[in-house]
């Protein structure tokens, strides 16, 4: 009796929680080491489907950098990076492509509809609702990585009304129908902008935005875009934290509320971010 009067206060506590994102739309980045561990994952399913179901518009974006490594090694070519960017000749673009929109988004989309769900994938290359262009860096040449000209988010409107939950792959093409290859932190952050989202969580690997990267305990809970800036600019922000921090300041700049960076390996932390007062990892407003 005991232990049902604790599962009903816990439901009831979520109540004004329920109300308050009920009709939101929300961007979950989904990416890091909760992408490839099998609990995890269902933890993250089981996490998206539930706002789904009590009413929340939930929009997947999702990356690969991990998997897309590993079939490459499996195939006998070395990875390259510069600046934190993979470095994407036409055969690592094909391999990138193969597996972000193949297998990753794939993956996620049984993960998510065996949990109860009704998830569809996409690549940006659907319906054009990514229209990209070559990345241009001032130093290496990073081939086939992309940068956004345009989201079209028609397609995802159609799909959010029919109550699916739409799982994007981070690939565009240009005009010319040739793919790249975009960071998917970046995608989560623009298309969060276009979408007029409430909130972009962001599940990566590690607790939230670190003052020191090699010390989990400097963790900042909260932060604004102006000092997440001063941050980048003073070099405490490396590799793949850049693009992420960087698609936070975007979100929040172009009206989105707030941008989380959270750990996707605690389990239920998109529950646990949503659902308490407390919150989870580092939230970037833009005040
Ligand atoms: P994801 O798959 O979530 O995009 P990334 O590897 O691209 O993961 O980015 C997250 C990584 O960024 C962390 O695992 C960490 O190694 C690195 N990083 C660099 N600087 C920081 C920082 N200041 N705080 C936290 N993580 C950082
Ligand atoms: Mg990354």
């Amino acid at each position: 009796m005991e232990d049902l009067q604790r599962r009903a206060d816990t439901l009831i506590e979520a109540l004004p929680y329920i109300q308050q994102w009920a009709g939101k739309t929300i961007v979950v980045k989904y990416g890091g080491a909760a992408m490839t561990d099998p609990q995890m994952q269902d933890n993250v399913a089981q996490d998206i489907v539930l706002l789904r179901y009590v009413g929340i518009n939930v929009v997947v974006v999702h990356g690969g950098g991990q998997p897309i490594t590993e079939m490459m090694k499996r195939l006998g070519i070395e990875p390259k990076f510069a600046s934190g960017l993979r470095v994407t000749d036409a055969e690592t673009m094909e391999i990138a492509q193969m597996v972000l929109v193949g297998n990753v988004n794939q993956q996620l989309l049984s993960l998510i509809n065996t949990a109860g769900g009704r998830a569809v994938g996409l690549s940006g290359k659907d319906a054009n609702m990514i229209i990209s262009c070559k990345k241009e860096s001032g130093e290496a040449d990073l081939g086939f990585v992309g940068e956004i000209v345009h989201i079209d988010t028609k397609v995802i409107h159609t799909l959010i009304e029919a109550g699916y939950i739409p799982v994007i792959s981070s690939v565009g093409a240009d005009s010319e129908g040739q793919s790249y290859n975009i960071n998917a932190d970046t995608v989560a952050g623009q298309l969060s902008c276009e979408l007029q989202a409430t909130k972009l969580v962001t599940l990566s690997d590690v607790a939230g935005l670190l003052e020191d990267p090699d010390d989990p305990t400097t963790l900042i809970g909260k932060l604004t875009a102006g000092e997440a800036k001063a941050l980048i600019a003073e070099g405490n922000v490396a590799e793949g934290m850049i693009p992420k921090l960087e698609s936070c300041i975007q979100a929040v700049a172009g009206g989105v509320e707030r941008a989380h960076i959270i750990d996707g390996c605690t389990p239920h932390a998109l529950l646990m971010e949503l659902f308490t007062d407390a919150g989870i990892g580092t939230m970037i407003s833009a005040e």
